[in-house]
């Protein structure tokens, strides 16, 4: 692990943050338990996540199983498709991604292997020379494999009925689509987003949080109307994006431009409104949560990297100890999923949309004759039918002969025109059936929780006492407010647990601390992210005042008793800042 990994690894383990699950048992490796400290923050991110994409945008929140049934990944393709590629050593019996191996190869100049044939990636690992990095045997000769990596289980006892962990949340949402239509009243757009966990049976867990095989994710599928509907782009059209685009990718000195929506979407950058409606939106997000925009960038995926389902997908990534790491996906998936659920469940995956007025249209029929088709083509005759009704809708010229001319199952059959009934009537239309396509922004919550932490990482110095600082957002910070009495006696303890329980009931997270010296205490909250302290005097008793002192300034002011409550709210809320205090 990197110089970073390694300090908040520490730090997680020491205040709270996260550990790995299972310590007394050794440890799984990919399962990490939140501790108080972690769970506040990935509480208070995803809180924030809502806030901005369900509440704020107007939009559905689901909650679904994280089992489902196989039918659902055969729909999905998950079965087939969702795998990574994996070689195992002769030696030691340790996996490892094939592809990741020759990615980070000192010799290779490959970065996307994933995008390679497995037999390529084989061949890689032979060229450079590559040992296993458990046990160091030589790599050359062991096969590079599909490993699908869902977890599987049995529905109820025995095994006639698997079920898989869901790999993504976004099937729980598409697989129950008909619904959520219905709820929306049939009125495109609409977006229905999940906040849930997504389990991936990694080949190599690694890197702490960001690599894991249970993990949170929020998503949000918005169903839109790929004629007409248009993304709100005048709200987000300024917003500057550090764009690395696939173009810029592949050039020499290509590098990351940064721009505006509008200027990104006027110069074809982003080929789709919505998605930079999305990065427009998002930006200003994770500025929001505490992601350090000189460490952020949006990368454009290649050719070769983009999902079968996807046309444009770019990937918010954060500079994590000096790798670019995906914190989000955001991809146009087409009518992709409800297409393949549609086909596999023989449901109605679409929405009914009402023409403002009737419509009279010219529609090609059929009513061919079985007492002809019959004897004259046998057990073929009805497969024969299927065909002339869909030819006559794809294809109505094709009956303007005297005879017409269907193919089953490879044998060409020509049938006489008069035999068909074909006929084109004139209906009355009020509406069609439309699939819609979806936009997807998918947010993995443990990375971000991680960004936030290794970006808001600080190490300065306090009355010439070092000090380690996370320089979070107070929205987001676990604990909004420590509070102290400056000594626990004469009363100060007795009033300084009495606000603490004052503020407590306003909703406030607040820690209450009378050990050792103020000056720990204030360290303590400060290496955890705790923006303000609290600190119960004599004054407090007499002249009804505390002190509320800001993290990062270590600035202090005097509030009165009876306004503190209403003041942190207000600088958590981002109503005020400290400075307008004084
Ligand atoms: P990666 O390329 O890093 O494996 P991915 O492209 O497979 O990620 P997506 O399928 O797009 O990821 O999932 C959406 C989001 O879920 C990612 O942006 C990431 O934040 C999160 N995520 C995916 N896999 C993991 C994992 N194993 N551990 C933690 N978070 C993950």
């Amino acid at each position: 692990m990197t110089d970073e990994g390694d300090r908040l690894a520490e730090l997680a383990k020491r205040r709270g943050f996260f550990i790995q699950s299972s310590g007394a048992y050794g440890g799984v490796a990919g399962f990490y338990t939140y501790g108080p400290q972690g769970a506040a923050l990935k509480d208070n991110v995803e809180a924030a996540w809502r806030d901005r994409y369900v509440t704020r945008e107007g939009h559905m929140e689901i909650d679904a199983p994280t089992v489902m049934p196989e039918a659902v990944f055969e729909a999905s393709s998950h079965l087939e498709t969702f795998t990574d590629m994996l070689v195992e050593c002769a030696e030691c019996g340790d996996s490892h991604r094939a592809d990741h191996l020759v990615e980070d190869d000192p010799d290779s100049e490959v970065e996307d292997a994933e995008a390679l044939p497995n037999e390529e990636v084989g061949e890689l690992i032979a060229e450079y020379d590559i040992d296993c990095p458990t046990c160091g045997a030589a790599l050359a000769e062991e096969p590079v494999t599909d490993f699908n990596l869902m977890f599987e289980t049995n529905i109820g006892p025995g095994s006639s009925s698997p079920g898989y962990l869901r790999p993504e949340t976004a099937q729980g949402i598409f697989v129950d689509f008909p619904q959520w239509a219905e709820y929306a009243r049939n009125q495109l757009p609409f977006g229905v987003a999940q906040i849930g966990k997504a389990y991936r049976n990694e080949i190599s867990p690694r890197k702490s949080i960001i690599r894991v095989r249970e993990f949170t994710q929020a998503e949000l599928e918005h169903f839109i109307d790929p004629d007409e509907d248009e993304p709100p782009l005048e709200r987000v059209e300024d917003v500057v994006i550090p764009l690395y685009s696939a173009t810029e990718q592949q050039a020499d000195d290509g590098g990351v431009r940064e721009m505006t929506v509008r200027e990104a979407v006027d110069e074809g950058v982003l080929g789709s409104d919505w998605i930079a409606y999305y990065l427009g939106l998002s930006k200003r997000w994770y500025e929001r949560i505490g992601v350090d925009m000189d460490r952020f960038r949006y990368r454009q995926h290649l050719s070769g990297e983009l999902s079968h389902y996807a046309s444009e997908c770019w990937d918010a990534e954060g500079e994590l100890g000096g790798d670019w790491v995906e914190l989000t996906g955001f991809a146009t998936r087409g009518s992709y999923d409800l297409d393949k659920h549609a086909e596999h469940s023989g449901e109605e995956f679409s929405v009914f949309k009402q023409y403002d007025e009737p419509v009279t249209v010219e529609r090609p029929t059929v009513d061919p004759e079985m007492s002809y088709l019959g004897p004259e083509f046998g057990g073929a005759a009805g497969d024969i039918v299927d065909e002339l009704e869909s030819l006559a809708g794809r294809d109505p010229d094709a009956f303007e002969g005297d005879t017409v001319t269907v193919d089953v199952d490879g044998e060409s059959h020509d049938i006489p025109v008069e035999k068909t009934g074909f006929a084109v009537e004139e209906v009355t239309e009020s509406g069609e059936h439309v699939t819609p396509h979806i936009i997807e922004p998918s947010f993995g919550v443990g990375r971000l929780v991680y960004t936030v932490l290794a970006h808001s990482y600080r190490e300065d110095e306090v009355d010439g006492e070092a000090r380690t600082r996370l320089a979070m957002p107070p929205e987001v910070a676990p604990t909004t407010v420590g509070v102290f009495p400056l000594m626990d006696k004469d009363g100060l303890g007795e009033r300084a647990r009495e606000l603490a329980s004052e503020l407590r009931e306003a909703g406030l997270e607040v820690t209450y601390d009378d050990s050792g010296a103020i000056g720990r205490r204030y360290r303590r909250q400060d290496e955890v992210g705790t923006p303000f302290c609290v600190t119960v005097d004599y004054e407090t008793l007499e002249e009804k005042t505390v002190t509320v002192r800001e993290r990062d300034s270590t600035e202090q002011t005097r509030v009165p008793v009876s306004e503190v409550t209403e003041t942190l709210q207000a600088l958590r809320d981002g109503e005020k800042q400290f400075a307008d205090l004084e």
